[in-house]
């Protein structure tokens, strides 16, 4: 268990790693960044920043030697910067959390081993491949990259009209993973996170809508059924009890059917805190980054209730040029990143409002 004082090393430097590096603070303990990136989000807050690319080795071991644990915040951490993380500290969440994350395939094949739904999926690395698995999936379906793939990026909807070398060649020729077309009515996500003990804390479930592949809202709660509530939940824990997962996680899923018969299918896992638990930070009795926090100094997990009705919106690109609109409105909590460059299509930050319970 660490102590009050200890320093957390983030692999990472975006707005999670800020955002995790800001509870870190309030309760004590202090944070170094190591990002390839100048001026980022994560370092403006952190009392030590590296600035290296993750593959110096060098770096990376001088940053591991001066902290008591290391998380990332993102999950394409190459699996040669963990190894050297974790040959000289505790890398939390573990390196198994990793390469199942990483990798569509492995983590699809995870799930699906759990007993878990998830779309119908097959591999794919040639053309053939896909013509054969198309066959059997039918159209349309979804090919994606293995690997590096984020907020649709790195793949490709398969309709009527397209043929298989086209689709192919859309994703680079990579290895792939094909997945039948899941119909659903929502999108909702798990933000669960575990101690070094087991004991698990879920927040409750967030149902998310999209703006051109970007999360755009989350709200709180979902508009679900309350067994399929717990059947999330229960997805969510049954996949960090087989992670032997320390820390905050998250499960993305799919609403399917609707009445009495709706149900859920899993399509995603991301190793870290993630976007549609920054309600969290107003929301909820312990907001998800202190939750991390807790988890991988080893201490106790705080209480995830939630205070009340919760709306999280997006600041993409130019909407954060409504900072002042926000700030004059009665409840509305502003978060901005820090970026000074406002790209199309980049998380500048969010506004949370809570309907508080009469
Ligand atoms: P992903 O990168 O896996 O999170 O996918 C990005 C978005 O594409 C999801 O949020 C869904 O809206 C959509 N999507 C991904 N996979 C499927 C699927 N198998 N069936 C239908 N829609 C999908």
């Amino acid at each position: 268990m660490l102590r009050p004082g200890a320093t957390i090393g983030i692999l990472g430097g975006g707005q999670l790693g800020r955002m995790t590096a800001l509870a870190a603070a309030e309760l004590g303990l202090k944070c170094h960044v190591f990002t390839p990136e100048r001026d980022s989000p994560a370092a403006e807050v952190c009392a030590r920043v590296t600035v290296a690319p993750y593959e110096d080795e060098t770096a990376l071991e001088a940053f591991a030697r001066g902290v008591d644990v290391v998380t990332y915040e993102f999950e394409n951490v190459p699996a040669q910067t963990a190894r050297v993380v974790s040959a000289l500290t505790s890398l939390r969440p573990g390196a198994r959390a990793l390469a199942t994350t990483q990798d569509r395939l492995e983590e699809k094949s995870f799930v699906a081993g759990l007993g878990l739904p998830t779309a119908p999926f097959a591999g794919i690395d040639s053309v053939a491949d896909l013509e054969a698995a198309l066959a059997r999936l039918g159209r349309p379906a979804v090919l994606k990259t293995r690997r590096f793939g984020y907020d649709g990026k790195g793949q490709v909807k398969i309709a009527d009209g397209m043929d298989a070398a086209t689709a192919f060649d859309a994703i680079g020729r990579q290895p792939a993973i094909l997945e039948g077309f899941v119909t659903f009515t929502r999108e909702v996500s798990v933000v669960a996170a575990r101690g070094e003990d087991g004991s698990i804390a879920a927040f409750d479930v967030c149902e998310n809508a999209h703006r051109n592949h970007i999360l755009d809202v989350t709200q709180v709660p979902a508009s679900i059924a309350p067994e399929t509530g717990r059947a999330a939940l229960d997805a969510a824990a049954a996949i960090g009890a087989a992670l032997d997962y320390v820390g905050v996680f998250t499960v993305e899923m799919f609403v399917v059917g609707d009445g009495g018969r709706e149900g859920i299918v899993v399509n995603e896992i991301a190793p870290r805190v993630h976007n549609s638990g920054h309600w969290t930070i107003e929301g909820a009795e312990t907001s998800q980054f202190e939750q991390h926090v807790r988890a991988i100094c080893g201490w106790p997990l705080g209480s995830p209730a939630r205070m009340g009705d919760v709306t999280m919106t997006n600041l993409i690109g130019a909407d954060a040029d409504t900072w002042q609109a926000i700030l004059a409105e009665p409840g509305a909590r502003l978060h901005l990143y820090g970026k000074t460059e406002a790209r199309p299509g980049r998380k500048m930050g969010h506004v949370t409002r809570i309907r508080r319970r009469p």
